[in-house]
Parts: C-alpha cells; sequence; structure tokens
C-alpha cells in the first residue's frame, strides 16, 4: 500500500462546516485502527475556493471531502476526476497522491447504504420521487437511475428539474413535476427522497412535501442527518412508512471516502456509533 495513504492530513472543506460529524467520524475511524492521520475541517468561502485549492495541494494532505456549496464548482480545480462523478456532475471526495487531484463522489453509494439499512431495494418496476435537483439529488437520482428505477422530480426552481431529467433522460424517464401536479403523479411511489435541506435547523418545521402524500407501502429517505428524526420522517413513520436516516448516508459516503483516501476497509460500526453518539449527546435526535 501507499505508505501515505495511512499518514496525512485530510480536510473537510465547505460553508458552513463548524457543526460538521465528519471530523468525529474519520478521527474515531484513524484511532481505531492506529493511523498517523488527521481530519479536519476547514471553512472555505465561495470566494476562496481557488486560492484554498492551491494551498491543499501540499505534501500532507492526502484527501479532501466536499461539501456545500462546492460539490460542483470544484470540479475544475482538479486534474482527473472519475467518469461517476463527472456523470453526476458533483465532487465529494479528492483523493491526493503525488501532488495531483483526483475527484470521487460517493455520496450516491452512501444513499444506497442509507436505502439498504431500511430494506429498501430500488430496482426495476420500482418508482421514486426525488424532491430537490441540487448536488445531492444528482447524487441519488444516479443511484436510482442506475437501479433503473422511474423517477419523478420536484423542486422549487422548475427549471433545474427540467435539466436534471435531461441530464439523466439517457439512463432512465425522470419527469420533472411541480409541488401542485404530485397528488397526480403519487399513487405507484414506493420511495420518497427529500435531497433538500429542509427539516434541518434554518427550516425545522418546514416540510419538504405534504404529509399527506406518504403512505404505508413507501420508504422515505430524509438526507438532512440533523436532527436525527426530521419532521419528514416523523410523519412518514406515523403513516407506516419505513424511513432511511440521512446519518445512514453520512456514515455510508464517509465509509467509502476513507477507503478511497486509506486503501483500507474502513470501520463502519465505529464511524456510526459515533456518529449515533454525538447526535444523541447534542439532542439532535
Ligand atoms: P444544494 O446543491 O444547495 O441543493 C439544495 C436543494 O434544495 C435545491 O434543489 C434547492 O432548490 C432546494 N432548496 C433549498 N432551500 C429550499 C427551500 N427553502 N425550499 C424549497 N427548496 C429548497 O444542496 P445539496 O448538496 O443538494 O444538499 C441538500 C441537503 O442534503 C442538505 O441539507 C445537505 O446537508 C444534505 N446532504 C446530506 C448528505 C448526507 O450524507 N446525509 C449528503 C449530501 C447532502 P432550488 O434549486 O430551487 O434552489
Amino acid at each position: 500500500m501507499d505508505h501515505r495513504s495511512s499518514k496525512g492530513i485530510c480536510y473537510l472543506i465547505g460553508d458552513p462546516v463548524a457543526h460538521s460529524l465528519s471530523p468525529i467520524m474519520h478521527n474515531a475511524a484513524y484511532a481505531v485502527l492506529g493511523l498517523d492521520m488527521e481530519y479536519r475541517a476547514l471553512r472555505v468561502r465561495r470566494e476562496g475556493l481557488e486560492q484554498a485549492m492551491k494551498s491543499l495541494r501540499s505534501q500532507d494532505v492526502i484527501g479532501l471531502n466536499v461539501t456545500i456549496p462546492h460539490k460542483s464548482t470544484v470540479m475544475p480545480f482538479l486534474d482527473d476526476i472519475d467518469d461517476v462523478a463527472k456523470e453526476i456532475g458533483a465532487v465529494n471526495t479528492i483523493v491526493s497522491r503525488d501532488g495531483e487531484l483526483k475527484g470521487h463522489n460517493t455520496d450516491w453509494l452512501g444513499a444506497l447504504d442509507a436505502l439498504g439499512q431500511a430494506g429498501y431495494g430500488p430496482g426495476k418496476g420500482r418508482k421514486g420521487l426525488v424532491l430537490g435537483a441540487g448536488d445531492s439529488a444528482r447524487a441519488v437520482i444516479y443511484a436510482l437511475a442506475k437501479a433503473d428505477m422511474d423517477l419523478i422530480v420536484s423542486n422549487r426552481d422548475p427549471e433545474k428539474a427540467e435539466a436534471i431529467s435531461k441530464r439523466f433522460g439517457r439512463m432512465t424517464t425522470i419527469i420533472p413535476v411541480s409541488h401542485e401536479e404530485l397528488p397526480k403523479h403519487i399513487h405507484d411511489i414506493s420511495l420518497i427522497a427529500n435531497c433538500t435541506p429542509l427539516g434541518m435547523e434554518g427550516f425545522p418545521r418546514e416540510l419538504p412535501l405534504d404529509p399527506d402524500l406518504i403512505s404505508k407501502e413507501m420508504t422515505v429517505l430524509d438526507l438532512v442527518y440533523v436532527p436525527m428524526e426530521t419532521l419528514l420522517l416523523r410523519a412518514a413513520k406515523e403513516k407506516g412508512a419505513r424511513v432511511a436516516y440521512g446519518y445512514e448516508m453520512l456514515v455510508g459516503q464517509g465509509a467509502r471516502s476513507f477507503e478511497l483516501f486509506t486503501g483500507r476497509k474502513a470501520p463502519a460500526e465505529v464511524m456510526r456509533r459515533v456518529v449515533l453518539e454525538n447526535l444523541k449527546e447534542a439532542g439532535h435526535q
């Protein structure tokens, strides 16, 4: 194994990053495997991205995670991007080797992990509704389209929903639908995925869709993980639906990033345990 991959620094870059659970999750993984590594969060504003990417090309930095608002704007600063991240149009993981930066996307795998934990198997003949059309929605849509699901996408800005339907139209059928039209389309939906920030800090009392559209045959995935039980997930449970948690996606994408950074199998159980402990300690259950 490349000796640099078990020694060095990894960063999360984004804005905001102060309350991210990624540092405690990755540092716990390094500690349990005895790796000489450290994971830090670095606040990088939109206008500071180019400069930050120059200074992060150092010998000590072996990997980066990228979060809001840089997942697509970071792409021009990389030397290489894998085909999946190109197709999704977003990078959340960057591996640095010998001065070269290569972009990857592990969010789509994290979403599949979260669905798997909930017992939902995406597949042909199943239909999903994706709420939102941003960087994470593209990763979730990629994951579901790759599993041959047909999709409906609904977004505040309808032009972005149109653009997503065109972008992934080669993989599957994706119908852009306004929020008002959702009742007409909901009857054969087996999965709802919230890829908007509604439900998290800043919007804790807002639901991304009318809870009366949820039925007990459905699985509801919420990418929001603070709080762990969002209003949407609570409503889903009340309707008897299965729920898939955002923190499981966080652990899943983080474990895949860890493996790209270090070349080792991620201690996913340890990562999940510290994330859950921290969510509970902070009262974010
Ligand atoms: P993004 O690229 O900024 O996209 C945000 C999306 O949410 C856009 O579709 C936007 O609609 C919509 N939106 C924002 N504010 C809204 C509002 N007030 N009302 C209705 N729609 C609104 O962000 P992202 O990277 O996709 O992240 C979205 C959420 O997923 C965040 O909460 C993030 O923390 C979470 N996330 C979680 C994980 C995980 O591992 N659990 C991974 C990635 C992301 P417009 O297009 O109309 O602006």
